[in-house]
């Protein structure tokens, strides 16, 4: 644990707004909705937080886990950071430290010894003040004991899936591309992987890093950073996508990898903006470039141990990981490193559904494909959570399986239901959710992946 700081002095907890890829994972995870953003900057609220650390596993970037300590008097607030483009410096512990013992001195003149011993508990001696003041700016929890409660707050009230990985994954590299020095990647694909005919334009977008290193894993994510200025004249900041291909690259051998990515012709909310860096990638033709950053992503991976189920369910583009997956198995399929293979993927109809073709001609002994097709015409309206309620009992059996892990990808909406969907299973085979919920996340065999 670290040495206690003086009461005048805070280690505040603040966001990297250079790393940070806005994803929105951190405001969503924060038990006591410390986190807000605007249209610039992700940031946490000093009058709130209470360093519980329930945001910072599952950030992807890291861009989470930044500490400045400072006077209480002088914290920032959240409109300061709101402008920030990036972090300040730590202030030197000198100058902190003289400002805390002037505090104290102060609070001692007007409180007595109680009110002095309080605000200066860890200036015994200079030295050990400084040394103080040094470790707690330096390292990244405030303390052990409220990283455990805010880890297990996180689980409570997120209360969905895991924030460590499967036990089993491969060591992830995360960040060694950022805003300030991103790699270059050039072009060497871009294919259209809905029919013709369909209204979704979902392109197939490879990438190759030439010379660079960027090693990624299934599951993992990178940022692309997209040309041009915002209305404020800031660089655009990077927008996050799913890694499709497996780890040996889209073409193995190859120093590739590809993207799904679905041309946005309006926001959700009819904001056309929504689409600028979808948009400019669909557009990209060979041997355009483009700058990427990441990878991130250190928990939506999968497991390596041999014979592993992986239990897929997916909706539109969040099929990106699972082809990663799906591909790193028929890699190996005369191996007997496979385990089962369960896929729940949604689309609109047939012709939305990226990839339709090559998923439709892997063999039903390697992959059990389960479609759920929303507006075919003709057909009643499916949703991956109501195939995965039609087979319950083959569900249940995965889940109870300590070899499977759980992902889920693709829209938010998608979460509760297919979380109701999971629970069903459960229950209507006698079995209590609440316990083999909570033993798939603290075996970090339940991820999801959802915007
Ligand atoms: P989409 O075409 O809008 O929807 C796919 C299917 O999901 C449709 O059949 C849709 O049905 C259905 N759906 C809608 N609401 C649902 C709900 N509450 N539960 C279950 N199914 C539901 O999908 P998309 O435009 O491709 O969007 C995919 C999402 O994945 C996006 O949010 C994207 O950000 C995210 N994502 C993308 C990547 C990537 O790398 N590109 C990675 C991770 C996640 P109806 O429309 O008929 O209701």
């Amino acid at each position: 644990m670290n040495a206690p700081l003086p009461a005048s002095l805070l280690k505040q907890h603040l966001i990297d707004p250079e790393i940070c890829i806005r994803c929105n994972t951190c405001e969503e995870t924060c038990p006591i909705d410390a986190i807000t953003h605007d249209g610039n900057n992700y940031v946490v609220n000093p009058d709130v937080c209470n360093g519980c650390m329930a945001c910072v596993p599952p950030c992807p970037t890291g861009s989470i886990d930044n500490w400045r300590v400072i006077p209480r008097a002088r914290a920032y607030g959240v409109d300061d950071q709101f402008g920030w483009d990036a972090l300040p410096p730590q202030e030197p512990v000198e100058s902190l430290l003289a400002e805390a013992q002037a505090v104290a001195q102060a609070v001692a003149g007007q409180g007595g010894a109680s009110a002095s011993a309080d605000a200066a508990p860890a200036f015994a001696t200079p030295e050990s003040a400084s040394a103080a003041l040094a470790s707690a700016a330096l390292a990244g929890a405030p303390d052990d004991a409220l990283i455990e409660e805010g880890v297990a707050a996180a689980a409570v009230v997120v209360n969905r899936g895991a924030t460590v990985p499967p036990w089993s994954a491969a060591h992830p590299y995360v960040n060694l591309y950022t805003h300030k020095e991103p790699v270059v990647a050039t072009v060497v694909g871009n294919y259209r992987v809905t029919d013709d005919a369909a209204d979704s334009d979902v392109r197939h977008i490879v990438l190759d890093f030439g010379e660079a290193s960027f090693p990624v894993l299934e599951g993992q994510s990178i940022g692309i950073l997209p040309p041009g200025v915002d209305a404020r004249g800031r660089p655009h900041h990077a927008r996050q996508y799913s890694v499709a291909s497996p780890r040996d690259g889209e073409r193995p051998g190859y120093n590739n990898l590809s993207l799904t990515v679905k041309r946005v012709a309006a926001g959700r909310d009819g904001n056309t903006h929504d689409g600028l860096c979808s948009n400019y990638l669909c557009d990209l033709a060979k041997h355009d470039t483009v700058r990427v950053i990441g990878p991130f992503g250190n928990t939506f991976l999968m497991p390596g141990r041999s014979g592993a189920n992986l239990l897929m369910i997916c909706t539109g583009t969040g099929s990106a990981p699972m082809r990663a997956m799906t591909e790193r198995c028929r890699r190996r399929m005369d191996g007997k490193e496979n385990g089962k293979l369960m896929l729940f993927f949604g689309a609109r109809t047939r012709r939305e559904l990226p990839y339709f073709g090559p998923l439709m001609k892997l063999p039903a002994d390697f992959i059990d494909i389960n479609l759920a097709l929303s507006r075919e015409p003709g057909q009643p309206k499916r949703y991956v959570q109501d195939l995965i309620v039609e087979r319950a009992a083959d569900v249940l059996a995965l889940l109870n399986d300590d070899k499977t892990c759980v992902y889920v990808c693709g829209l938010k909406g998608m979460e509760t239901g297919v979380l109701d969907a999971l629970e069903h299973a459960a229950v209507q085979a006698g079995q209590d959710w609440s316990i083999l919920h909570q033993a798939l996340c603290r075996q970090g065999r339940l991820h999801f992946e959802t915007y």
